[in-house]
């Protein structure tokens, strides 16, 4: 004879109405995902860029490049569609195809505003680069032919010195706090606006490791010290904030993109929109 084979694997519930449902654990249950609606994708030729508040403007600068962490900063510029100015250096370009070639890649970036960051970087001797003025125009004018040469949007001959934190525009001539006024330096400065050259400083910089390169402030840091100095009008103009980045910071070995992206949702969760210093005055 043959018995029914019991299975105690099914349950009946009692639910508080009265009412019952069968609980069978032969039939687990099996998470069934919600369809996903198709998203209707628009393609562009060009995306459309980031616009924030207009009273927060927020001009995110990176100088020395091409380097290695460039690459990263286009990619990181591109996915937010925000605008950027980078600084480069003449001298960097020519080292390695793999370099002008990241430079063109800025060049034909509609976001990226290039710019003159000088031929030589003052070969990191500053005094002396800066103790003659022949010895300046020349080198920056020598950058200046590369980016004539190459930028089919090129606009104007802007400008930020190696190492020298100056602004000569019509508004504003504002020289280095750091630079003793016997360096007679800013005799350079001004010849330079002479030639057309608008230079461009900074209000604040990422700062960061000089061994290495690595920043020492987190992106939360950074935008908390970024908001402070907003809330406070301490910028050289009113709602508008320079910020000096370094080329170098953004490398793969210190996550340079993680960080770089960081920075700027937390800029636009905060209302900054971003423009090119080419809009600052
Ligand atoms: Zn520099």
């Amino acid at each position: 004879m043959v018995f029914p084979i019991v299975s105690f694997s099914s349950w009946i519930i009692i639910n508080d109405d009265g009412t019952t449902e069968v609980y069978n654990a032969d039939e687990p249950e099996v998470y069934v995902a919600p369809k996903k609606k198709r998203k209707h994708v628009v393609k562009k030729k060009i995306a459309p860029k980031y616009v924030g508040s207009s009273e927060k403007i927020m001009y995110l600068t990176f100088d020395d490049g091409p380097l290695l962490g460039s690459g990263n900063i286009i990619d990181v510029i591109q996915q937010e569609r925000v605008l950027a100015t980078m600084f480069m250096v003449g001298q960097h370009i020519q080292k390695s195809r793999f370099r002008k070639k990241t430079f063109k890649r800025a060049l034909n970036e509609p976001l990226i505003l290039v710019a003159n960051h000088t031929f030589t970087h003052a070969s990191g001797r500053y005094r002396h680069f800066y103790s003659d003025t022949n010895r300046v125009v020349n080198d920056i004018n020598k950058m200046d032919n590369i980016l004539f040469d190459n930028d089919i949007n090129y606009r104007a001959p802007y400008l930020r010195l190696a190492g020298r934190n100056v602004f000569r525009l019509p508004s504003m001539h504002y020289n280095d706090p750091g630079i003793p006024k016997r360096y007679n330096e800013s005799e350079k400065y001004d010849a330079l606006w002479e030639e057309g050259y608008q230079i461009f400083g900074w209000d604040y910089q990422w700062s960061y490791n000089p061994k290495n390169g690595k920043v020492n402030k987190s992106p939360k840091e950074l935008v908390n010290a970024i908001e402070k100095i907003y809330s406070r009008n301490r910028t050289k103009i009113s709602g508008k904030f320079v910020l000096l980045m370094h080329d170098f910071s953004f490398r793969d070995r210190f996550n340079g993109k993680k960080d770089l992206k960081d920075l700027i949702r937390r800029l636009k969760y905060n209302g900054w929109s971003f423009e090119t210093l080419s809009t600052y005055l």
